[in-house]
């Protein structure tokens, strides 16, 4: 491994594995910090807890997250794309070359592009409930319900395609949200709204969760318009209320918006010069598969002129 890297990409998901493909092609041998999976044994980003991915490009059949994630890696691996499946877990952009510090080992990089991602937003009570209970991945968790009632909160699109998916189990799969809208797309929700195990509670939080730790007996719902609660039977809880950026490690860093999305100067750049960023992690709008891929490409692309303008 040369003393100092070109690039390090630090994270792994379609954008981080993009960039890893152009920077590899451009002989840059990029180091990618995979990351350590979001509660599955391999890295890969969101898409490791998805199942059907209907809408990446190239694929009329649709194609499974994690088979997709494994073509990408194994693209970026063969230009020469060094992966390691470990965190940064700390990053110093004041020197030069910057350092990046993972697995209690250092690697010194002349430019880092961030393709950290986001990762799935919890309520905030859940306690001994997490994971023992409460799920925020149907495609893990969801085989647990065979037979059961379960509730999914949130209703953008992924709280429709997991209430489906889930329906692959559960007897009844209760949508709870907020408001009396959906936010999810036409498609998604005419699929859940025609699925006869899946019905839909509007107006309601989950206020508490009731029973104990890997033997849930139901919620507690408030009522988002009158205030009132009441308890409602339910065998699993699945959170689908979207998601945060996994920035933690870059705070007093780069630059960071109020909801801790790294904000770019200019296309992919960041406000130190020669970290670039791409993919979830600064996307507030798009959060697609593609679109973070595209974004990997963008900040390859980006690195490898700032490198070139360097010599
Ligand atoms: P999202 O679109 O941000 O939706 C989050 C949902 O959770 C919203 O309905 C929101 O309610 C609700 N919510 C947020 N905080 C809450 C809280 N504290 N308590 C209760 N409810 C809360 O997130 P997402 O569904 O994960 O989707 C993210 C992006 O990925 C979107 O662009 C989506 O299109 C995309 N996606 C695409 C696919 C696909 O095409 N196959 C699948 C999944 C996701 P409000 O509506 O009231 O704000």
């Amino acid at each position: 491994m040369p003393d100092v890297r070109n690039i390090v990409i630090i994270g792994s998901g379609p954008a981080g594995f993009t960039a890893g493909i152009y920077a590899a092609r451009g002989n840059l041998e990029p180091l990618i910090l995979e990351g350590e999976g979001m509660g599955v044994e391999i890295p890969g980003g969101q898409l490791m807890l998805t199942t059907d991915v209907e809408n990446y490009p190239g694929f009329p059949e649709g194609v499974q997250g994690p088979e997709l994630m494994d073509l990408l890696r194994k693209q970026a691996q063969r230009f020469g794309a060094e992966c390691i499946q470990k965190y940064a877990t700390k990053v110093d952009f004041s020197k030069r070359p910057f350092v990046v510090e993972y697995n209690e080992k250092t690697v010194q990089a002349k430019a880092v592009i961030i393709c950290t991602g986001a990762s799935a937003r919890w309520l905030g009570i859940e306690g001994d409930f997490m994971g023992r209970g409460v799920s925020t991945c149907a495609t893990c968790d969801g085989a647990f319900y065979r037979e059961q009632h379960v509730v999914i909160t949130g209703g953008g699109d992924s709280a429709m395609e997991e209430a489906t998916f889930l329906t692959k189990f559960a007897s009844r799969v209760t949508v709870v949200h907020r408001r009396e809208e959906l936010r999810a797309s036409k498609i998604m929700q005419d699929r859940a709204r025609k699925n006869e195990r899946i019905d839909f509670l509007w107006n309601k939080t989950i206020k508490q969760y009731l029973g104990e730790p890997s033997k849930l007996t139901g919620v507690l719902l408030e009522d988002t318009k009158s205030g009132e609660t009441a308890e409602f039977a339910c065998d699993g809880v699945f959170l689908a209320i979207g998601h945060v950026p996994n920035t933690e490690v870059f705070k007093g860093q780069i630059d960071l918006d109020d909801a801790g999305y790294i904000l770019p100067t200019k296309h992919t750049a960041t406000n130190v010069e020669g970290v670039f960023a791409g993919g979830d992690v600064v996307d507030t709008r798009y959060r697609q598969a593609i679109t973070a891929a595209a974004m990997g490409c963008e900040a390859a692309i980006d690195a490898e002129r700032w490198l070139e303008a360097q010599e």
